[in-house]
């Protein structure tokens, strides 16, 4: 058998994504992939349908993204820093985790309601109800449901358009919400069984990135990788990713953040090693990887 394509960072229409689970799951099994994770942020809401809908030959990593903040520099007046952590094979039903990701689910929804009406009070043309009919019930809203929106009105031509000319973070419609700190994030995953995977760490495009001295202080308190090869990543950057995850021994992992056509990436942009994958496994109790 040739070298197993793993691919760990997916997401579906149970976050931010275009393809319903089980469509990530045929996704994945057509572009060739032998190992996908599904990690719709803030929610494990697709885990059931894209285990049932699992093509023979395709194994799933069961995930979620957690909406996080992580310091800034101590001299930066604008604060702590959002980020993304990956967590895997976590047992979905802790209570902790099912409380805090119910929590997100809530300020998410406030937020995006927020945003819309910042846009309609300004002139777009969009609305609450407009936004929020692109959601499957439970589904974690974010701002790609929102730009989804302003190019159904015709004001964007693209996702991508709407982010980088209406949705960025800091654009006069941006509103916050309340994400949880990174290293109690870490600590619920690991709590549930899991193990916590730092999302593009160094996506720079999307606004600050952290220091290196916080990626060593959540690898102290259990963070277990970086996500190094990712689409938003570049060169110069996964080398330095990689070094660190050397020094810090963390496992490295790549992905392609697949969002459907939100995005332009293809499912399996990114790869993660077997062995890399094997040091994840071997440190999870939550949840087993399931084969189709
Ligand atoms: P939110 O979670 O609501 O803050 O929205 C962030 C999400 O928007 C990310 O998870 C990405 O899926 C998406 N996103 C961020 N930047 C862009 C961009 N430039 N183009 C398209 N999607 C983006
Ligand atoms: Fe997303
Ligand atoms: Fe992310
Ligand atoms: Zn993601």
């Amino acid at each position: 058998m040739s070298r197993p394509r793993i691919d760990l960072h997916t997401h579906s229409t149970a976050s931010d994504g275009t393809d319903s689970p089980a469509a990530v799951m045929a996704t994945a099994a057509a572009a060739g992939l032998d190992v996908v994770a599904l990690t719709d942020h803030d929610t494990t809401a697709g885990w059931d349908d894209a285990a049932a809908a699992l093509p023979p030959g395709l194994a799933l990593v069961r995930g979620a993204e957690f909406s996080c903040v992580a310091p800034g520099e101590p001299d930066d007046p604008r604060g702590d820093i959002p980020v993304h952590l990956l967590g895997y094979l976590f047992d979905p039903v802790h209570p902790a985790i099912v409380a805090e990701q119910a929590r997100l689910r809530r300020e998410r929804d406030a937020r995006l309601r927020r945003m819309t009406e910042r846009m309609a009070a300004a002139g777009y043309p969009v609305d609450v109800d407009t936004v929020f009919s692109l959601l499957p019930h439970g589904a974690s809203a974010g701002r790609p449901h929102l730009a989804r929106a302003l190019v159904g009105a015709g004001v964007v031509g693209s996702v991508d358009e709407a982010f980088a000319t209406l949705l960025y973070t800091g654009s006069p419609f941006y509103v916050e919400k309340v994400d949880t700190p990174a290293a109690t994030a870490v600590d619920m995953v690991r709590a549930a069984g899991g193990v916590a995977v730092f999302a593009h760490p160094l996506a720079r495009r999307r606004g600050r990135v952290v220091s290196e001295r916080v990626i060593a202080e959540l690898a102290a308190a259990g963070l277990a990788g970086l996500e190094v090869d990712h689409p938003d990543h570049a060169s110069a950057d996964r080398a330095l990713l990689r070094n660190l995850a050397a020094d810090l021994d963390l496992v490295v992992t790549g992905s392609s953040d697949y969002h459907g056509t939100n995005k332009t990436t293809p499912i399996g942009a990114g790869t993660t090693d077997p062995a890399q994958l094997d040091a994840l496994v071997a440190r999870a109790a939550g949840v087993d990887v399931l084969a189709g």
